[in-house]
């Protein structure tokens, strides 16, 4: 069958929520991808900030084909070896308490909000608690995860949402304390905006926020689930701040290609907030995803995965400023390690982006107006130079 045909089969059957690029991708190796045709594409996609090692990296292939010989799924009613291993791993690298493993991001969002409430629960007697998120966040689809994405469009078709949000200005303080009232249970973000348009927050902001938090006894939690694991070049990109959050939200990259995600409580929340019976999942953190966020860790050690996206940052920088500005319909860069952001302007950034495609560049796009590039974290400067040799067409046509 043709690839044209593939597509319009797909199209039969799988429900139409997504405008799908016109290409069925069927195989990776390294940092590219293939399609049913044998063309070759550069993936600075990364099947959203997912895949952080590639594809087929050394190693990770086998402990995912072993753990499927030994055990793929038990539930949570038992242990099992790679979860326990897979939480140790995790734990040590943010510093935090406690993690509960989730099937996706969302799941992430809907278990930090559910801690968050639980915790202001016991604390004061009652429930009815608030919950401050930003304006043009993103923090997933479902009821709960929609009811913080500050994102009208995507919100308002499927109100009511759960009761009790507000909406501050990412990277702007006195919009958050306008909104904070005596039944403020947490304040919730992403560290550095993805989906919204590639924005860092600023560290004063962060610091800032953690001096109310502590003040007023809110909890402070950082939707790490598109710029942690790596991203930036730290485990978490909070770290590069020096602000600690109670509450951490990860997926993404944490299994590096299986579904997998994760919350994560500090000492306090963890004290006193979900207790056995509060919250559960069938498959969350089943023997196969923990082995891969397991096998993840130990690659991200014994390879310095963290040390080479640090060294290889500036480069990706220097390179997307070159074409900034070369460009005048490039107006800015924006971003932080590997989540770079191009702000595309006086052309439609859907046109760059299928374009790149047409040449054999995968990237997306973030906002209404950000060419996102969040590539393997495993690329190399010729990986860099290829992509900028690509854009620099796209761009000039
Ligand atoms: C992708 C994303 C989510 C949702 O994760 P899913 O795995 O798609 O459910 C939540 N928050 C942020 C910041 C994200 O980038």
């Amino acid at each position: 069958m043709k690839m044209r045909e593939q597509m319009d089969a797909a199209e039969v059957n799988i429900l139409h929520t997504y405008n799908r690029f016109p290409v069925m991708i069927d195989r990776g190796e390294g940092c590219y991808v293939y399609d049913t045709e044998g063309k070759k594409y550069l993936d600075f996609a990364a099947g959203i900030a997912v895949n952080a090692l590639g594809y087929h990296y050394p190693g990770y292939d086998e402990a995912l084909k072993a753990q499927i010989d030994k055990l793929l799924h038990i539930s949570n009613l038992y242990y099992n070896e790679p979860m326990s291993e897979a939480g140790e791993k995790l734990i040590k690298a943010c510093g935090m308490s406690k993690a509960f493993f989730t099937n996706s991001g969302t799941e992430a969002i809907e278990g930090a909000l559910k801690a968050a409430r639980k915790y202001a629960f016991l604390r004061d007697g009652f429930a009815d608690h608030e919950i401050i998120a930003m304006n043009h966040s993103f923090h997933g689809r479902s009821m709960g995860a929609l009811s913080v994405t500050g994102n009208a469009h995507y919100r308002e078709p499927f109100e009511p949402l759960i009761g009790g949000v507000k909406f501050a200005d990412f990277n702007d303080l006195d919009s958050v304390k306008a909104q904070i009232t005596e039944k403020t249970c947490a304040i919730l973000l992403e560290t550095v905006q993805g989906e919204g348009g590639i924005y860092p927050a600023q560290e004063d902001f962060l610091k800032e926020l953690r001096a109310i938090c502590d003040e007023k006894d809110i909890l402070l939690i950082f939707d790490e689930i598109q710029c942690g694991m790596g991203r930036t070049g730290k485990y978490f990109a909070w770290q590069w701040y020096g602000v600690k959050p109670d509450i951490m939200t990860c997926a993404k990259a944490l299994g590096s290609g299986v579904p997998v995600g994760a919350f994560v409580l500090g000492e306090k929340a963890a004290a006193a907030s979900l207790v056995p019976g509060d919250h559960g999942t069938t498959y969350g953190g089943n023997p196969f995803v923990c082995a891969a966020v397991s096998k993840v860790f130990d690659i991200f050690e014994q390879d310095h995965i963290l040390d080479h996206v640090q060294e290889l940052t500036p480069y990706l920088e220097e390179t997307l400023d070159k074409l900034a500005e070369k460009y005048d319909c490039v107006a800015a860069r924006r971003g932080r390690g590997f989540i770079q952001g191009l702000v595309i302007a006086g052309r439609p950034v859907g046109d760059v982006v299928n374009k790149a495609l047409a040449k054999g560049l995968l990237v997306i796009s973030a906002g209404s107006d950000v060419l996102r590039l969040v590539p393997p974290l495993v690329i190399t400067k010729e990986n860099i130079d290829e992509m900028a040799s690509i854009l620099d067409q796209c761009l000039a046509e």
